[in-house]
Order: structure tokens, then sequence, then C-alpha cells
């Protein structure tokens, strides 16, 4: 395959993205999409295959970004198509319940043993928001602990900024967040266990939970530290607070199991998003049977979903999950040998580009940091080079490579990703490092 040097005619996505400004804030449904980080017009997207993705006007892109995680067996994977398709003939929704939601449920505590029950939910979103909801009720406590850089969706009291001092509480991450909702979140630096330990002294009886992304994706991916989690998890147990593992990006990338299966860590609560609806809105959040028997109708804490449990994605679901199940063996090797192969092979152009790199990368979910410096929490993340990232990123799109658009963000790839578009990619690289150099 050949990759054009100069910029691809994306006139169709223009004309596209400026109708789009007429109906949707800078017209988009989810802000990222818009590309402010990197610069350029986004191309509108209108099919996509395998690894690839094909835009509006016609350009084919190598896909790195995977619908933001979900689609770890590539676009269109034939399962997933026709289960969608035999669902959807007996109509897309009942509000009742159907047996697929416990086909699903099963599958969820197979690979999840911290899950003993769960309850699905449509977005990541309300998966983090509820199981907050629920470790409140549970402990009594209201103050919840998070890291800086870590993302859990964007209800209220989770969108909160790096706090200065773990004796800090945090203010907030968005205009339109009370600060009454804010300071009942602690936002201390990933990887640094003394910041937890002294949030307890600080804070005595008053912590509900901490939440944490046990991979961090959402300042680009790093990794915890050795016995991190393990801390945490003996910390929480402690101090009678819950751990609550945010798995909606790592849950099914970095192992079957997500990180809980990959660090041998156990939770009290997990949530779920991204693969496990196989392309399609699913949230899950679960734990231990007792915390979760406190939820309507069993208990106090009201929770529910007009469209929970949808039948056309359980089915998407259940299509993907059981294909990693049935042939785990095989897929994550596979999607481990390849995202090394791509990550080092393009970490080697910029070394030989002189342009300074840090890699992280835990399976299949990765970071390129434009820093020759470790990064191991987000205040090491920020001081990337993101003007640089920036030239990558759009030299990298011109030639026919889709990542994710900032610096900030993790990339992913699929079993779909082969020998061809990893050799594709890295010849890419090459040349877009050229174009971080001239700046
Ligand atoms: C994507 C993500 C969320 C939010 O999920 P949505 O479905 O976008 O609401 C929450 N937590 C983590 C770790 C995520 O990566």
């Amino acid at each position: 395959m050949s990759f054009q040097k100069t910029a691809r005619v994306r006139t169709r996505s223009q004309a596209l993205q400026q109708r789009a400004e007429r109906f949707f804030p800078g017209g988009v449904n989810s802000p990222v999409r818009a590309f402010r980080a990197v610069g350029g017009a986004p191309p509108f997207i209108e099919s996509a295959e395998g690894a690839w993705l094909t835009d509006a006007d016609g350009n084919r892109y190598i896909d790195y970004f995977g619908s933001w995680g979900p689609m770890i067996l590539g676009h269109a994977f034939p399962p997933v198509v026709e289960a969608i398709e035999r669902v959807a003939r007996r109509s897309a929704s009942f509000g009742a319940s159907t047996g697929a939601e416990a086909d699903l449920a099963e599958r969820v505590v197979a690979c999840f043993p911290a899950i003993e029950k769960m309850r699905f939910v449509s977005s990541g979103t309300e998966a983090t928001m509820s199981a907050i909801r629920l470790a409140r009720a549970a402990t009594g406590r209201n103050v919840i602990v998070k890291f800086e850089g870590c993302y859990h969706g964007h209800a209220d009291g989770l969108l909160v900024k790096a706090g200065s001092g773990v004796a800090t509480f945090g203010i907030p991450g968005s205009a339109g967040v009370p600060d009454e909702v804010a300071h009942l979140t602690l936002a201390l630096p990933y990887n640094d266990l003394s910041a937890v330990e002294a949030a307890f002294a600080v804070h005595p009886g008053a912590i509900a939970a901490i939440i944490l992304e046990p991979v961090v994706g959402n300042a680009g991916c790093i990794a915890p530290a050795p016995g991190y989690l393990a801390g945490l998890r003996a910390l929480t147990a402690r101090e009678g607070a819950l751990l609550i593992a945010d798995e909606v990006m790592s849950g099914f990338r970095v192992a079957l199991g997500g990180a809980l299966e990959l660090y041998g860590v156990d939770a009290d609560l997990v949530t779920l998003g991204k693969i496990v609806g196989g392309g399609l809105p699913v949230g899950v959040f679960g734990g231990k049977r007792a915390l979760m028997d406190v939820l309507a109708p069993l208990g106090p804490v009201y929770q529910a979903g007009t469209l929970s449990g949808n039948p056309l994605a359980m089915a998407a679901g259940i299509a993907t999950v059981s294909y990693l199940q049935e042939h785990a063996d095989e897929v994550y090797p596979q999607l481990e040998a390849t995202s090394k192969a791509v990550t080092e092979g393009v970490a080697a152009e910029a070394a030989k580009a002189g342009v300074p790199l840090t890699l992280n990368r835990v399976g299949a979910m990765w970071t390129w940091f434009f820093t020759p410096h470790p990064v191991t929490n987000y205040e090491e993340a920020a001081k990337s080079d993101t003007a640089a990232f920036g030239r990558f990123h759009r030299s990298m799109l011109d030639q026919g490579v889709w990542l994710p658009p900032s610096q900030f963000e993790a990339a992913f790839l699929s079993t779909a990703h082969g020998q061809a578009e990893t050799a594709a990619t890295i010849a890419a690289a090459s040349e877009a490092f050229k174009a971080v150099k001239a700046g």
C-alpha cells in the first residue's frame, strides 16, 4: 500500500464539519473529536472494516483508536455484525428483562472474579457515577479519592482537577460543578502510596472510596508501579474504605480479566465499559454480592436506566466477550506481539531522527510521550511537548495513520492489525518524525 506524503483531500469532511457546527457545539457530540489539541479539521468517517477506517472523501486510515477502545476484534467483526442483525429483527428494546443479560453477566463474572453481582448501564460515566453512590451509601462516608489525570466519565464529582497537596480538597475541573460537590473529591498524584496514607490521616473516617484506572489511559498510558495496586488494596481494607477499579478502558484489553487479573489484585467494585459492549453503549458496575444488594429494588440506593441491558448491546457484548474468552490463548499473545512491534518500531524511528520519546505500553494500550523523561504520573505526562505531538499526529494522519488526537490519550490496536499495518505505520512514522524535527 502506498502512503501520500502530502495532505489528503478532505473537502467532503470539511463540508460535513461546517454543517455539524450548525447543530453541535464545536461540531461534535463528544469534545475530543473536534481535534482541537492537534489542529486541523477532523475527518468524518463513512465506514470501517478490520484495522481500517474510510473517511467521507474515500481516504483510508489504519485505526489506532478503535472507537476509543471497544473494537479489540477490529471493525465490523462478522460475529458481532451477525449478532446485532439477528437480535434487531426481534425488536431493539422491550423495557423488560431478557435472558441475554444473564448470558453476558455470566461471562463478565468468569473474567472478573471481583464481580459477583452487577448492573448493566449504558455508559462508563453511568457505571462510575453509580459505583460511587453505592460506595457512599455502603460506607456512610462522603469523600472520594481519585488520582490526577485519571478520567472516570463526566459526572460532577469526578470532574475534579489535580489538587496541589494531600490536605487540599479538589477544585472543579469544569464550570458548572459546584464547589460543594468538588470539595468531596480529593485528587492525589498517581503511583504515590504515601499521598494516600497522608489523605487517610488527614481525613480519618471520611473517605468512602478510592477510584482509579488500574492502568491509566486517560493521561496517556501509565502503568501502576510494582506494589502500588496491592498497596491501595491494603490501605483501603485497613481504613474501611472501598477500592473501585475503573476498568472501563483496561478491562478485556490488558488481559481478559483486565488489570486486576494482570496484576493479581482484588477490588470491592469494578466498572467496565467500552469492550464489554462490543461497540454498542454498555457500562457495568459490579462487586461483592452484599454490596450490590444495597441497590434498589433490594436496598435503598436508587439507580435505573430505560435502555439498561438493551438487547442489541447485550448481543454485541456477548459476541465480543465470548470470542475473547474462547480465543484468549491466541488473542492476547497476538495483541502483545503486534503492539510491541508497532510501538518499538516507531520508537526506533524517533531515536534515528533524534526525537526524544518515552514509550509507555501495557499490552495493546500505549502512548508515545514526546518527552525524554519517564512518565509515571500526570505531572510528568504534562511535561510532554504537545506541539511536537501535534505535528506528529497531523503527519501520520496525512499518511493514513489514525492516532488518538491528543498526547494524553492511549492508543490501541486490534486482532485485525497485522504485519502490513505494522510496516506501513513504521514507515509513516519515519516521515512524521522529519516533520516533527522541521518544526
Ligand atoms: C471512557 C472511560 C470512562 C467513561 O465512559 P463513557 O462510556 O465515555 O461514559 C470512564 N472511565 C474510564 C477509565 C474510561 O476510559
